[in-house]
């Protein structure tokens, strides 16, 4: 078997210098070598791509990050590909790609919540997993992944929930599709996936699709900001309540023509269709036309971005 290591950066390839403070050093070569268990499992070839903390990464990257999975995809000496990035963004980049990839290579991102100068770093198990999963023979009908600590996500439901413990990884309500046993990869799940392929033009890709939490008595002066962006990404109450005072707000972005995706600010579950009547519930929503998506504001956003850039927002989102 063989895999590609594209190497990103983050706390997995970051050490501390003298006054301890950890900064992204190391290359994908470092990495790789560094677990010389991985002979066992596959050929490594490492692909530096980036080398900075999660958080700089762009929509740019993302895309540029996809176009290296597809090459890699057209190589049929190539058997998976292991992305190693910083866990900040990591729900984001791949479900970026995830998003957009529609070939049968695995794809894995990996990363770590220790660098290697504390005591036990997570990140060559990390790494060592991945590369197990990117050699499974039935990963490539997952979507791309995310192995973390043992378990095996699907990056359009994981998220990132904890932020130091090395278990920082879950994917709320369903929980994961499966774990790596020592060198055993264990399925338990079959991912059902929603979203459609999407093939986003990269210089249309909009960085001012702006995210709103909603909160209690909040203004509505973020809102009103949103009506000079691209689109507006608002993490309702509940199951998509927002409170009175924002709904003049609300309807100056939508009469300003701006696409308004609609989430929750919970971790779990779905918006409401058709249960409550009070001014601001979920039939304002309706009335304004809002999309209505079932991720967090965060990986909502993502699909908003790339949605508009290959202009098929009417089949990504629902709109009920
Ligand atoms: N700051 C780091 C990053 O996202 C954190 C990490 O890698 O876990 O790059």
């Amino acid at each position: 078997m063989s895999i590609v290591v594209v190497s990103t950066g983050g706390t997995i390839a970051s050490t501390a210098d003298g006054g301890g403070d950890a900064t992204v050093s190391l290359s994908g070569e470092d990495l790789v070598s560094a677990v010389p268990e991985l002979e066992s499992v596959a050929d490594v070839e490492v692909r530096e791509f980036s080398n900075v903390p999660s958080q700089f990464l762009t929509l740019e990257h993302c895309y540029d990050l996809l176009e290296v999975v597809r090459e890699y995809d057209a190589d049929p000496s190539v058997d998976g590909v292991v992305v190693t990035q910083g866990t900040n963004t990591m729900e984001e980049s791949s479900y970026f790609v995830d998003l957009c990839y529609d070939g049968d290579t695995p794809v894995v991102f990996t990363g770590a919540m220790r660098n290697p100068s504390l005591p036990s770093p997570d990140g060559p198990m990390n790494l060592l997993a991945s590369a197990r999963v990117a050699t499974d023979d039935r990963a490539g009908e997952m979507g791309v992944l995310v192995a973390f600590g043992e378990r095996i996500h699907t990056a359009r439901d994981v998220s990132k929930f904890h932020t130091m413990s090395t278990d920082t990884f879950r994917s709320p309500e369903f929980g994961p599709l499966g774990t790596v046993d020592e060198d055993r990869v264990v399925w338990r799940r079959w991912p059902e996936n929603p979203d459609p392929t999407l093939d986003p033009d990269r210089d249309a890709l909009r960085r001012d699709v702006e995210t709103v939490t909603v909160t209690m008595d909040m203004t509505d002066t973020q809102l009103r900001a949103a009506r000079e962006s691209a689109g507006l990404v608002l993490g309702t109450m509940g199951a998509g309540h927002v409170p009175e005072r924002i709904i003049d707000g609300l309807r100056a972005v939508r009469e300003a023509d701006v696409p308004v995706f609609a989430t929750h600010r919970g971790s779990e579950g779905r918006l409401l269709r058709d249960r409550y009547g009070y001014p601001g519930s979920e039939h304002l929503l309706q009335e304004l036309d809002c999309y209505y998506s079932d991720l967090n504001l965060q990986k909502t956003r993502v699909k908003a971005i790339v949605a508009l850039a290959a202009d098929a927002l009417g089949e990504a989102f629902e709109r009920p």
